[in-house]
């Protein structure tokens, strides 16, 4: 395993990191720590949670996993995304306590939307009461995530509150953060990126995707893990895990690391540019929907349509048997805009919904 510096707080994480979002059966707390234990045994040493990740189970798993482990060898990363300063306080000391930790490594305001929300952020309380909490040890590092844009971020980044950020960084739709990961690198900032996969959708296209192959590549998942860190200012790749098989994957592909040159990469950036910045990456930050449209499920068969050049039949399939729901559903859109103004890849997800609702599966999208 290689391990990178986190900016200037003089932790060094390994470049693959354990994402405990996707414990298969978060309900069986020892099979879930074996995954954990598993990854720590192949090297990983940042875990990273939250409080509702796995029905509110993730950090009950971290903490019973990681317990008896040497303290100071792993890291261990949570969030809050309470904007008043005191309900923040009432998360961290529960994270602590779930946790059976005295400190947390690294604690982030959770999911910065846009300016607005960050203002609330500091308006409300929350970055001054982890500031405090800081002061009183119970946090290591204050850091924040976002999908708000790579201007926006850097905006943020630039009033000097945070050591580092977590990202969604990958292929797919690296162009909308590529300026926020520049700056954390020249303000000396750790950058996680989360997402590296695409949500599944890279290795779910190999053949789409094997331009990002090199001959040094194994697989296309080798690739994409390539292709975020390659850049010298991401510290480290978050993946939710979901088997031993998938940390072997995911350890296996950078074990042999060699980043992309400079030509490679602008070679790849420039392709990329041109024809994949139009797809749902399933991040679900769109959600919720006041009608309750499984958004992400939608946009990814409207990806399916893109990526197999308007075949309806494989739109059909992913409906039926992948999702399997009810196309027509689409059309319950009220067309509020919420999920417009969320999505991360700012999609115009009303069209494609419209389309998706009127099985105008050879339709292309006008945005595109
Ligand atoms: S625009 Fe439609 S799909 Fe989007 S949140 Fe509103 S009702 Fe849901
Ligand atoms: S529509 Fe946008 S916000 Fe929703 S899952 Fe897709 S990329 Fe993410």
């Amino acid at each position: 395993m290689i391990y990178r510096p986190f900016g200037r707080t003089g932790t060094e994480l390994s470049i693959v990191s354990f994402g405990g979002m996707r414990f298969p059966e978060p309900d069986k707390l020892e099979a879930s720590a074996e995954l954990v234990r598993y990854a720590w045994d192949r090297g990983i040493n940042y875990f990273d949670t939250a409080p509702l990740y796995c029905d509110q189970r993730s950090e009950t798993i971290l903490g019973h996993a990681l317990k008896g482990l040497p303290r100071a060898d792993f890291h261990v990363g949570t969030k809050c995304f309470h904007a008043s300063g005191s309900e923040l306080r009432r998360s961290l000391e529960q994270s602590l306590e779930l946790l059976q930790l005295d400190t947390i490594d690294f604690f982030y305001i959770w999911y910065l939307l846009d300016r607005d929300d960050w203002h609330r952020r500091l308006d409300q309380g929350a970055v001054a009461a982890a500031l405090q909490a800081k002061e009183e040890g119970l946090i290591k590092n204050l850091v924040c995530s976002s999908h708000m844009n790579g201007d926006d971020l850097a905006e943020v980044l630039a009033g000097g509150y945070f050591s580092g950020v977590l990202l969604g960084y990958n292929a797919i739709n690296f162009p909308y953060r590529q300026a926020a990961v520049e700056h954390a690198g020249k303000q000396g900032l750790g950058v996680i990126t989360m997402n590296p996969l695409g949500g599944g959708l890279i290795p779910r296209n190999p053949q789409r995707f094997s331009f990002l192959q090199g001959h040094q590549d194994q697989s296309v998942v080798s690739a994409a893990l390539r292709f975020n860190l390659s850049h010298p200012s991401i510290t480290s790749a978050l993946v939710g895990f979901t088997s031993a098989g998938e940390i072997d994957e995911a350890v296996a592909a950078v074990d042999n690391f060699a980043p992309y040159s400079a030509a490679e990469r602008s070679g790849i950036e420039k392709h990329l540019n041109e024809t994949f910045n139009d797809l749902c990456t399933g991040c679900g930050y769109c959600l919720p929907c006041p009608v309750n449209i499984p958004i992400p499920k939608f946009l990814d068969a409207y990806n399916q349509l893109i990526l197999s050049e308007g075949d309806s039949k494989t739109v059909s399939d992913r409906f039926r048997l992948h999702w399997n729901i009810d196309r027509r559903l689409a059309a319950e859109c009220i067309r509020c805009g919420a999920c417009e103004e969320r999505c991360t890849q700012h999609l115009p997800v009303i069209q494609r919904l419209t389309e998706l609702a009127g099985d105008s599966t050879q339709a292309t999208d006008q945005n595109k």
